[in-house]
């Protein structure tokens, strides 16, 4: 028997309807379907379904950590390239438009920024050759050598891919059993070609195939999920799932989970600019006296120096973050099975209200997005959906389990052991 996982990325648990999403609509009454899936807060949900361990536990909570230690960049430390780059970037923001020259500041600007788009391109293959996948995205190249990973140090594909916590790719290694990870940044998110290799999958015996269709998320981000762009980004993932269905038969056993939602954007708050009054207020400069990041929902401060930890009153103090957002504390961490207290993720952390959007941040250029994830995981907005049928799997339904409970279920459909640390509980009963 074949166990087909899906993760559907950030397919919200309403886009289910009988009109956008037939098959699917259909396949909820021939087998287990919750309606609301709730994932840990931040942005680490494929350690969650891989491990079953929710981020309090994993110790995952972003991508990217302050650990300059650790950091793939650490080759940067120093480097006048990167200061001088940064300085000609700045230079051209405020390079006055003089008329009939226009033009040609424009054209400066863009190739200047190609320019910088080919040398951060350059940084992230060597850093690669230490951590498997290390997207410098739009982080300040002064900054980067401070920069570390909690995820993908080694792929997620492979056996060992974390030292402290056990992955099902460790069973089914174990286990002996043919398996592929088709999944980002394996496959790097293109829906048509997964849907190809899935789909040649179908010839293997007892395969475990862990896909990923991605345009749910991707797409999304850019019109909204209140969109008419999301619904038929929602009708093509549900088509591509029907050729599956027709490629596999009766031999598989299906797991597919949206791993969190989204929702429409509703106000952008510039933190930056925020935050770069606060410190010329205090006298206090960024990269020598504290660090920031900028998540889309998260601003994120560590502080390197006794005049930099000067700077905590100040960002607390400030009106515009306390009206759109709120600070992290032990009680709302444990609430949203977040790891509290690791400087890894900063010494005070900004979480912004659902719907409103830290922009610029540091992971979009320029085009704006419509839609966002990663807010207080607890709003009914950022749930996405769970669904299994397949021989054996009995129907059934529940309005709402954790995303960390995928792990064992997936186990359970491909009749193996759950990983060493799963804190899930299995949503099927497998006959
Ligand atoms: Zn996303």
């Amino acid at each position: 028997m074949k166990t087909l996982f899906i993760l559907l990325d950030a397919f919200r648990h309403d886009y289910i309807n009988p009109v956008d999403t037939p098959f699917l609509h259909a396949k909820i009454s021939t087998g287990m379907y919750v309606r609301k899936l709730r994932s840990s807060t931040g942005f680490t949900q494929r350690t969650e379904v891989m491990t079953g361990t929710c981020g309090a536990t994993s110790g995952r909570f972003t991508m990217h950590l302050f650990d300059s230690e650790n950091s793939p960049y650490r080759f940067l430390r120093g480097n006048r390239k990167c200061r001088w780059v940064e300085r000609e970037m700045e230079l051209l923001a405020v390079l006055p438009g003089v008329p009939g020259l226009r033009w040609f500041r424009r054209r400066l600007r863009s190739r200047a920024k190609v320019q910088l788009e080919r040398f951060r391109r350059t940084l992230r293959r060597r850093a690669e050759q230490e951590v498997h996948n290390a997207p410098p995205g739009q982080i300040p190249l002064s900054m980067l050598h401070e920069i570390g990973f909690s995820e993908d140090i080694r792929p997620l594909s492979a056996p060992g891919a974390y030292d402290e916590l056990e992955t099902i790719v460790d069973v089914l290694a174990r286990e002996n059993r043919p398996f592929d990870f088709l999944m980002y940044p394996e496959v790097e998110c293109r829906d048509d070609l997964v849907l190809e290799r899935v789909a040649r999958g179908s010839q293997i015996d007892d395969w475990v195939c862990f896909a990923q269709f991605a345009d749910s998320d991707a797409l999304v981000h850019r019109f909204g999920p209140g969109s008419p762009e999301r619904r038929s980004v929602a009708g093509e993932i549900d088509r591509k799932l029907r050729v599956l269905d027709a490629a596999f038969g009766n031999d598989c056993r299906w797991v597919i989970a949206g791993d969190h939602g989204m929702t429409d954007v509703q106000l952008r708050v510039d933190a930056a600019a925020e935050i770069a009054v606060a410190a010329r207020n205090k006298g206090v400069r960024l990269g020598r006296d504290y660090l920031l990041f900028l998540d889309s929902t998260l601003a994120r401060f560590r502080f390197k120096s006794p005049r930099g930890w000067g700077l905590l009153d100040e960002i607390k103090n400030s009106q515009m973050l306390a009206q759109h957002g709120r600070f992290l504390d032990n009680e709302l961490a444990a609430e949203l099975s977040i790891p509290f207290g690791d400087r890894r993720y900063g010494d005070l952390v900004w979480m912004a209200d659902v719907g409103v959007l830290i922009d610029p941040d540091y992971f979009h250029d320029g085009r704006s997005s419509k839609g966002m994830h990663g807010y207080r995981s607890d709003h009914d907005d950022m749930k996405g959906i769970f669904l299994s049928f397949g021989p054996g799997i009995a129907t059934g339904y529940r309005e709402e389990a954790r995303l960390r409970d995928v792990c064992p279920t997936i186990c359970a459909a491909a009749g193996v052991a759950e990983p060493a640390h799963n804190e899930g509980t299995t949503l099927v009963r497998v006959l």
